[in-house]
Formats: C-alpha cells, sequence, structure tokens
C-alpha cells in the first residue's frame, strides 16, 4: 500500500548517505519488520540489552509514513486526559500521560548524540478552543493536567490575542515538547545503529514466515532469516499477520511554506493545535518555513487525483492566511498521506496473545513517534522477561487490539 503522494518535504533537508545490505547472519536475537520510527528506535532498544538485531524493510529507511509525518512531539495526546481518564480511570489515564512525556525526554537524549542533533528543538505547544463552547473542555483539562503536576498554563482570550496573530476564546499552554525532522532522525539513527553492528537489509520484504519448532524463518527474495522473536513496525500498512479490530486508516494532508526569513514565526514558535476533530495543526521549522496539516478524510488511501491535491493545498493555504493575515505565504511542498488512528485512541504495542514470538508496535495516532517511543521501551523489557506494569495499557489483547484467530 501507497503510505503518501506528493512533494515531501524532509528528504529535501539534506543528502541521505547510501545504503548497502550486509550479508545475512545465521541467525539473529529479534528481527524487526519495517526501518521507520517504531522499528529504528525499537532496534536501539534491544541493541542497549546486548541483542543482535536486524530490521528487514520492503522499501528504504524512513521511507513509509516517517517521511511525511510533521514532526511535532507532545505529551498531550488526540485524546485529552480528562477525556482519557473517563475511559480507562484517572490513575491509568495520568500514568499513559506520564509515558508520553517521559518518551519526550528519551527521544531529546537519542536525538542529542545525532548530526544536527535532527532539528529537535524544545517547544511548547498551544491548544486553542475552535469554539467558545469547548472552553469547558479545556478548563477541565487544564484542572487535571495542572492537578497531576504536567507543566500547563490556561490562557483567555485577551491573553490569546496578546501573543498570537489570531484570536480564540481560549487556549491551553503545555510546555516541555519539542519539534523534530523525523526524516533525518530515522536515517540518521539507522546510521548510527549500523555502525553499531545492527544489520538493515532494503528492498527486502518480511511477508512469508515458516516455523521450525521454536524458531521464525522469514523467507524474502535475498535469503532466508532466522530468529526466535520477530517484531512488526511496519506502520499503516496491511499487517503480513493478523489484523487489527479497532482502527480506521484514514488519509491526511500538509503543506510546508517557501523560506521566509522575515517571518519571525509567532510566540516562541509553539506548536499549535485546536480543539476541533479533525483538527489543524502547525510548527516552524528550522529554515523559516510553516508546516500546516489536518483536514483528514476517512479515505484509507492518500489522495492521487492532481485537481484534488490542488484543491487541498489551497484549502490548507487558506487556512494559514486566516490565522496569519499580515503575511503571504506560497507552499512548493504539499502532500497527502496514510493516517491510521484507534478507537480508543491508544497505540497497539505487545506481544501476541497467542503467536508468542511475534510482538507488534504500531503506534496509531497523531502522537505516533512519541508511540514509537515509550513502545520500544515497553517491548526491550516484554523480549528481555522484565515484568513492565504499563504494558497493560497498550496490549493487543483488549478491546480494540488484535483479531485473536491468526490472519494469514
Ligand atoms: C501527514 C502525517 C503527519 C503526521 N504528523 C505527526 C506528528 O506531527 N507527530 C507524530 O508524532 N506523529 C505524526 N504522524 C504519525 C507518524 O508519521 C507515524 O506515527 C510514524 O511515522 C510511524 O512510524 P512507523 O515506523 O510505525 O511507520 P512507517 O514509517 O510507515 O514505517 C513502517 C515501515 O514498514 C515497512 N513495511 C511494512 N510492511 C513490511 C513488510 N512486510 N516487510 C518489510 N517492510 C515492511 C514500510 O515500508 C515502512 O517503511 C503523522 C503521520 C502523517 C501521515
Amino acid at each position: 500500500m501507497e503510505l503518501h503522494n506528493g512533494m515531501l518535504y524532509w528528504p529535501t533537508t539534506f543528502v541521505k548517505p547510501s545504503h548497502t545490505n550486509p550479508a545475512i547472519k545465521g541467525r539473529y536475537d529479534v528481527i524487526i519488520i519495517g526501518a521507520g520510527m517504531s522499528g529504528l528506535l525499537t532496534a536501539n532498544a534491544l541493541m542497549n540489552e546486548g541483542l543482535s538485531v536486524a530490521i528487514l524493510e520492503r522499501n528504504e529507511i524512513a521511507s513509509g509514513s516517517t517521511s511525511a509525518n510533521t514532526g511535532l512531539l507532545q505529551y498531550s495526546n488526540d485524546i485529552m486526559l480528562h477525556e482519557l481518564a473517563e475511559q480507562i480511570g484517572e490513575q491509568d489515564a495520568v500514568r499513559f500521560y506520564t509515558l508520553c512525556y517521559e518518551a519526550l525526554e528519551t527521544l531529546d537524549k537519542i536525538a542529542a548524540i545525532l548530526p544536527d542533533k535532527a532539528d529537535f528543538i524544545r517547544r511548547p505547544s498551544i491548544c486553542f478552543a475552535s469554539k467558545k463552547s469547548d472552553v469547558k473542555k479545556l478548563e477541565a483539562e487544564f484542572e487535571m493536567l495542572h492537578r497531576h503536576g504536567f507543566p500547563v498554563e490556561f490562557w483567555n482570550d485577551i491573553i490569546v490575542k496578546n501573543r498570537l496573530p489570531f484570536e480564540a476564546p481560549a487556549a491551553l499552554y503545555t510546555m516541555n515538547d519539542a519539534e523534530i525532522n523525523p526524516f533525518k532522525f530515522v536515517v540518521y539513527l539507522a546510521e548510527q545503529l549500523k555502525s553499531q553492528g545492527v544489520h538493515i537489509f532494503e528492498n527486502t520484504f518480511g511477508n512469508i514466515i515458516e516455523e521450525e519448532g521454536t524458531q521464525q524463518i522469514i523467507k524474502t527474495m535475498h535469503g532466508d532469516f532466522k530468529t526466535s522473536r520477530i517484531v512488526y513496525t511496519t506502520g499503516y500498512g496491511r499487517l503480513p499477520y493478523g489484523k487489527m479490530k479497532g482502527a480506521n486508516i484514514n488519509r491526511s494532508y500538509a503543506i510546508v511554506t517557501e523560506q521566509n526569513p522575515r517571518f519571525k514565526g509567532w510566540y516562541e514558535k509553539a506548536l499549535i493545535w485546536e480543539t476541533a476533530r479533525p483538527y489543524l495543526y502547525l510548527r516552524t521549522t528550522v529554515d523559516n518555513r510553516i508546516i500546516i496539516g489536518g483536514l483528514d478524510e476517512n479515505r484509507a488511501h492518500p489522495a492521487k487525483d492532481e485537481e484534488k491535491m490542488d484543491t487541498m493545498a489551497k484549502a490548507l493555504l487558506e487556512k494559514l492566511q486566516g490565522l496569519i493575515p499580515n503575511e503571504q505565504f506560497h507552499a512548493p511542498y504539499s502532500y497527502s498521506a496514510s493516517f491510521g488512528e484507534s478507537y480508543d485512541n491508544l497505540p497497539f504495542i505487545g506481544q501476541h496473545p497467542q503467536e508468542k514470538s511475534h510482538y507488534y508496535l504500531l503506534g496509531y495516532g497523531g502522537n505516533g513517534t512519541v508511540y514509537s517511543m515509550l513502545g520500544a521501551e515497553i517491548l526491550a523489557d516484554l523480549i528481555m522477561g522484565r515484568a513492565n506494569d504499563d504494558a497493560r495499557l497498550v496490549t493487543l489483547d483488549r478491546k480494540y487490539g488484535l483479531k485473536m484467530k491468526m490472519d494469514v
């Protein structure tokens, strides 16, 4: 399945190092299928445990939705904390938000040793009320975030007006979030891991799996790969084994404006989003551009039709002009991409309930990168046989998790 269509921005920001597949080893402790954000972060966590790891990627490293990711890293989720508390209870909801907050710290540490720090920069976030009736929601959210010690401020309409180029009835200002160039991050992390012994195989489709006792054999056109544990970090594509019960694949749009050295951005170059669903979001880049995305549609495949792509790019540009009326923008980059969301707004992470040698890390949702990070750590614990009490929050064995019967 094609995951995006149109003109991507991140692959133009640096020259991707060339890649040569290594020789296949006799056996690996773990084989990861999919070399995107989730695959590389999982490989990093498992390599740190001293395990031998190979990653099989059917295309190129970071060529999936990682290259379309707009790179907003936030501890707040598509589902607000007080709404998640209603769904799974306050204690678990707060724990999940804490995991997201901590995942940002870990991403910061990993980015810190990569070239250009993969353009990881700490930013605050501003979530504005799209309409007056959403102010109550922001008040409830502020109360719960504040009570549990998350760094947050409530802004009324006057503060919003004084600090932002547009007006809104209220906003939540949250601190310690970040922006990143996710493509750079994954490509450079791959380079680092390769130099530390992780084997990455591009153009290698990991689809046919045979079992020999406890051994799994992945048959590919380049040869057989042997392991006892397989981790699927296959993103929004069809799973080689199994199906998710509670997930939708939609499509989204994003544009990236041309450089404008005159435009200094807005308040603290915060990551901006809103209470409406689907929401509009925007951020700046290190080279003075603006990325704005949203306008999600209930279709799995990215738009292909040029007229449709044009219409959606224009619509996003108009939204941007509406928010920042005193500047003129043009957008040389625009694309459509598939985007996975789970019914309960939680990612799918863990060991297959029946097929014990299979693990999944599918970070469906707007906070996908943060999910990839916290998922990599949970899987490292599960694979090393350590107890991880957080795993139950995102387990495949839940109402909206994995279909039990293997669906080959
Ligand atoms: C428009 C858009 C904006 C987004 N913005 C944000 C954002 O601001 N912040 C954020 O946190 N998240 C964001 N996301 C989500 C984020 O992109 C995803 O969470 C993230 O890319 C998922 O990474 P992944 O490694 O799981 O998937 P992918 O990057 O898609 O990687 C999966 C890889 O698996 C490979 N693969 C699949 N099947 C096989 C197989 N059988 N054999 C071998 N290889 C296989 C694919 O080729 C692919 O390269 C956004 C997504 C979109 C589409």
